[in-house]
């Protein structure tokens, strides 16, 4: 059984960089994937172009049971960090928006910048490799990968989320938390759209591709970010922000005009132009589409001078704070994320290692740190990767 300072499962972008870390210490790493490719996510990542992390990464950005754990391997590697290696590469890349930073050309990129960082330090790449199964040795861990059987005097578990089933098999680092005894907190899709009832889906599914700039809240959150209107219901950056905070049961509030107080414009409005019809009025403010469709659906279409102050506050309370109440989310199938995973409990956040299990770590996805939408998912994977690479025995 060939054996190996440390035994990576899983080569995305978490258990990338780890390789990268531990091998630039000069261990001898050997990373297992069980794809024909490495770093898939990454490839169809940010619509082809990799949002690669976000300059204004912090803690606050990152769900977790224990809103603390992330922190120190956050310090440990960098937004900062992550840039100097693009740049090192001469990855052209350009700021999208809030701080999320895209690559210029092609997410390819980033798979090419992490090949050629382990090939810089010799890690053993071996793709077509599922890992099914794992045994702690008296000193390190077996590692069984179809016929054959390696050796980890250290383990890194980097196996990712349960996002996009049809890219499986997916699940396995939880199969071995659970196998170890270690707890997990329980695991929903995130960042992904809702979906709403039919009543909603008749009226607005004819506004299917169109988008506004909203306030979603769920509880204590709020995001100003874009919505779009989909055939199922709703989606865009505002609501994959939210559906992370959203349960199922809870409802949202949307403001679908956060810059407009609609019951002073349309008071203001009515003296000045009392014969314009609201559905003339509001085609102002957002398309005449949207327009047309909220007067059929939601308000009578009448000359503002006819709308009563009661009306206006009708009209403004569904502008402004549209209570809505998603049927569920489009799950899995399209999610970005997995919240929840390996409980934090378990792991020292300076080296993510098992705090029971000396030798063995988990990163990335697999545990229970989730980012928002906008880079911070990958600087999670570049970060835990990194501190586990760069603590391992
Ligand atoms: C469509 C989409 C777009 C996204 N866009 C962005 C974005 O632009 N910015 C951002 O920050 N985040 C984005 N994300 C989220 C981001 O991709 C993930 O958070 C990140 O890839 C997690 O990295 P990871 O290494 O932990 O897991 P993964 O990237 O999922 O890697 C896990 C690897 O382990 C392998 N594996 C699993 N089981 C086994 C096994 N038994 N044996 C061997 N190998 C195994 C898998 O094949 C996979 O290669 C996106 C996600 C999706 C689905």
């Amino acid at each position: 059984m060939k054996s190996f300072d440390v035994v990576i499962i899983g080569a995305g972008a978490a258990g990338l960089m780890c390789a990268i870390s531990a091998g630039s210490r000069g261990k001898s790493v050997l990373v297992l994937e069980h794809a024909r490719k490495v770093g898939r996510k990454i490839l169809m990542s940010g619509g082809g172009r990799c949002n690669f992390t976000n300059m204004y990464t912090e803690p606050d950005n990152f769900l977790s049971q224990n809103p603390h754990f992330c922190k120190s391997a956050l310090s440990q590697f960098t937004q900062w960090d992550f840039i100097a290696m693009v740049e090192k590469h001469g990855i052209p890349y350009h700021e999208k928006t809030l701080g999320q930073l895209f690559c210029d050309n092609s997410s390819k990129d980033i798979v090419d910048l992490l090949l050629s960082e382990c090939q810089a330090v010799s890690v053993d790449i071996r793709t077509r490799a599922e890992v099914t199964a794992i045994e702690p040795l008296a000193s390190g861990f077996q590692v069984n990968c179809g016929s054959q059987s390696f050796r980890g005097q250290s383990l890194v578990v980097a196996t990712g989320g349960l996002s996009i089933p049809s890219m499986g098999p997916h699940g396995f680092g939880y199969k071995i938390a659970e196998q170890l005894g270690l707890s997990m907190v329980k695991t929903r899709a995130a960042l992904v759209p809702f979906v709403m009832d039919k009543q909603w889906q008749s009226c607005f599914s004819e506004l299917s591709g169109s988008s506004l700039d909203v306030v979603a809240t769920a509880g204590h959150q709020s995001f100003r970010e874009g919505m779009l209107f989909t055939h199922k219901g709703l989606s865009g950056p505002a609501i994959l922000q939210i559906s992370s905070y959203w349960r199922s049961g809870e409802k949202v509030t949307l403001d679908l005009l956060p810059n407009t107080d609609i019951a002073a414009e349309l008071i203001t409005a009515r003296e000045s132009s009392p014969n314009i019809y609201l559905r003339t009025w509001l085609a102002r403010l957002v398309t005449k589409r949207m327009a047309e469709a909220f007067c059929r659906h939601w308000f009578e279409d009448l000359p503002l001078h006819q709308l009563s102050n009661k009306k206006i506050q009708e009209i403004a309370t569904k502008i402004n704070h549209l209570s809505i109440m998603p049927n569920s989310t489009e799950g899995y199938k399209t999610a970005e994320v997995t919240l929840g995973g390996v409980n934090t409990d378990h792991l020292s956040s300076k080296s993510m290692m098992v705090q029971d299990i000396p030798g063995l770590y988990f990163i990335g996805e697999t545990v229970d740190v989730t980012g928002h939408l906008g880079g911070f998912n990958f600087q999670w994977a570049w970060a835990s990767g990194w501190a586990a690479g760069q603590h391992l025995e």
